[in-house]
């Protein structure tokens, strides 16, 4: 199983990439979280991608597709994964065509999670997320047990650093800018496959199971 998951920021990827790698156990490859975790242990990859990250921006191509080359060649890639927000431009579209040239295996489909952008600011505003497992939480959808308490881990949860309203809304822009035209490029292929993601959660998980299913 080797897919891609594409959406606008707070449309659910990493929600519905997290159960979508258990149900198939394949690794979920998240560039996003990538960074962070760079950011965490310090690394100047982590800094350099941060600047870029406060701004709403992409972190530079060469940066983003060196590590997720890297990611790929890790031999549990090797019978398939999830990429959660990779490729998130045209230019990232074709390295990763030429990444998956040089692998086993082709691409089974283009998860395409859709949301209305009202939807995705008081989504993202809301969202919080556990400093040590990941585990995402929204205020409202899906709160935790115990106020600021992961209840996968007992970790301490946190709200992103780019996830205020201003910072939300630049994302969404450079979603429309940069990331949306994909749709086409892997809807000519004949590997996109579209989801309404306004949906309870489990609702849209049954449907991206459904289409990557019926499409391989
Ligand atoms: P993305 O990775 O696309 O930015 P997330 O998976 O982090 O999105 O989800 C963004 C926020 O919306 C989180 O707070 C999450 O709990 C919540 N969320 C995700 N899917 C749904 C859904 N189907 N309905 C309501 N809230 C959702
Ligand atoms: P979301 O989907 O909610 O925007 P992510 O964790 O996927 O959250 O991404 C957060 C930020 O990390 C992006 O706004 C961007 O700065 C950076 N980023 C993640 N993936 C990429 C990518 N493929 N290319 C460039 N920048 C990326
Ligand atoms: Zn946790």
């Amino acid at each position: 199983m080797r897919v891609i998951i594409i959406g606008p920021p707070g449309s659910g990827k990493s929600t519905q990439a997290d159960l979508f790698s258990q149900y198939f156990q394949i690794p979920h490859i998240s560039t996003g979280d990538m960074f962070r975790e760079a950011f965490k242990t310090g690394t100047i990859l982590g800094k350099k991608a941060k600047e870029h990250q406060t701004s709403g921006g992409l972190v530079p191509d060469e940066l983003t597709i060196e590590i997720v080359l890297e990611r790929l060649n890790q031999p549990d890639c090797s019978k398939g994964f999830l990429l959660d927000g990779f490729p998130r431009n045209v230019a990232q579209a074709y390295a990763l065509d030429k990444i998956l040239q040089s692998m086993p295996g082709k691409l089974d489909g283009v998860i395409n999670i859709e949301v209305d952008d009202e939807i995705l600011l008081e989504r993202i505003t809301n969202r919080r997320v556990c400093s040590q497992c990941g585990e995402t939480y929204h205020l409202t959808y899906y709160p935790p047990k115990q106020e600021d308490i992961c209840n996968l881990c007992g970790g301490k949860i946190y709200q992103r650093s780019d996830d205020t309203i201003e910072i939300a809304r630049s994302r969404i822009i450079v979603y429309h800018e940069q990331t949306k035209p994909l749709i086409d490029y892997y809807r000519s292929q004949g590997l996109l496959i579209e989801v309404n993601g306004d949906q309870d959660i489990h609702k849209v998980l049954r449907d991206i199971i459904k289409g990557v299913c019926n499409d391989s």
